[in-house]
């Protein structure tokens, strides 16, 4: 069978264009080449997080893998087939598990049997889903097309002690049904979280303070961990709407006021809420894959970002099928 050629540095140039690689590779049976991987990144090539979604996609579907060592930038994968079983990656530092398990979990939802995988590392991570994004947002729209599958947060990781673990189990299914976000409906409730782990618990008051002079009304929790699961802090608002939730986060940084935390995520949901937009740009670019491997959907987001341009380049490699995208001028419908 012919390998596919995969060009890690094209558009984004970051570590998405290797995830979607293996998850589809492993889910069609393609082999395929990347080169220059990560190279638009400060540190280019393969880092703990993505050996360990490699080691991953490898374990599941006894692929022969070359080249997945430290600091690699080209890798060729020829997968084997989809097992189930019951799996459990450490990727050791604290590199997103979340990342890796939405790379492995498409395949497990097309495997043999009912499967079980558990991934430690790190489970808030700036520029990576957030384990609460993961459960509440995208989660709940590929069950909507017929993924059984349910995710637990074990225990929080942040950055740099990681330590966290997310959780998931499968029952595999035979297709996905397509799944259409063209209007969000009105906002039906609104929630700020506040998780502090061995940091003190003034720090989440004042961001949620903070948050409720922005929104009026929103409703707090404060989620406070062992000193264990930390040191990390994270804001996050939820927002449900009848056809999807979405979560917005921001981080603690030492140095960073809790006020200017919670004006940072303020201004990103704000500029979600008076948009036209249904999907925001993170979960549109996750959601391609899942809505590609059912062969149709479609849905609204704001432009098409730089990842989500990349993504639908590396899907259109390994899947016979087009993309429609039609830019608006606050919106883009995507559509397949
Ligand atoms: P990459 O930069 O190629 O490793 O991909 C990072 C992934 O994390 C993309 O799917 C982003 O959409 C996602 N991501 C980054 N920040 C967030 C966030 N705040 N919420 C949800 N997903 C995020």
């Amino acid at each position: 069978m012919k390998m596919i050629e995969i060009d890690g540095s094209q558009g984004e140039g970051g570590g998405q264009i290797l995830r979607s690689s293996l998850s589809l590779s492993m889910i069609t049976g393609q082999s395929f080449r990347i080169e220059r991987v990560r190279a638009g990144r400060n540190k280019p090539g393969l880092l703990r997080q993505h050996l360990t979604a490699v080691a991953a996609a490898k374990e599941i579907c006894g692929a022969d893998v070359e080249g997945a060592v430290p600091g690699s930038q080209e890798m060729t994968f020829r997968p084997g087939r989809i097992r189930a079983g019951d799996y459990r990656f450490a990727i050791g530092t604290a590199g997103s598990s979340t990342l890796v398990l939405q790379t492995i979990l498409p395949a497990l939802w097309f495997a043999d049997g009912p499967s079980t995988v558990a991934v430690s590392g790190g489970t808030h991570n700036p520029a990576a889903p957030p384990a609460d994004f993961v459960i509440h947002s995208w989660l709940p729209l590929v069950q909507r097309m017929g993924v059984d599958c349910a995710i637990e947060l074990v225990r929080h990781g942040f950055y740099p002690a990681g330590g966290g673990e997310i959780s998931a189990h499968v029952n595999p299914c035979q297709k996905l049904s397509p799944l259409s976000l063209v209007s969000r409906g009105d906002l039906i409730a609104a929630k700020a979280i506040s998780v502090i782990a061995g940091i003190p618990s003034e720090v989440a008051e004042r961001e949620l303070d903070r948050i409720s002079m922005h929104f009026e009304g929103i409703a707090r929790e404060v989620r406070t961990r062992s000193s264990r699961e930390g040191p990390g802090n994270v804001l996050m608002v939820e927002l449900t709407y009848p056809e999807l939730t979405e979560v917005f986060s921001a981080f603690g940084e030492r140095g960073l006021a809790a006020e200017a935390v919670a004006d940072r995520l303020a201004r990103e949901v704000k500029h979600f809420q008076v948009s036209p937009v249904v999907v925001d740009e993170h979960l549109a670019d996750q959601l391609v894959l899942p809505i590609a491997l059912a062969g149709k959907g479609s849905f609204v987001t704001t432009k098409v970002s730089s990842h989500l341009a990349t993504n639908l380049r590396v899907i259109a490699k390994f899947l016979p099928l087009q993309f429609e995208v039609l830019t608006g001028a606050e919106s883009a419908r995507i559509s397949v």
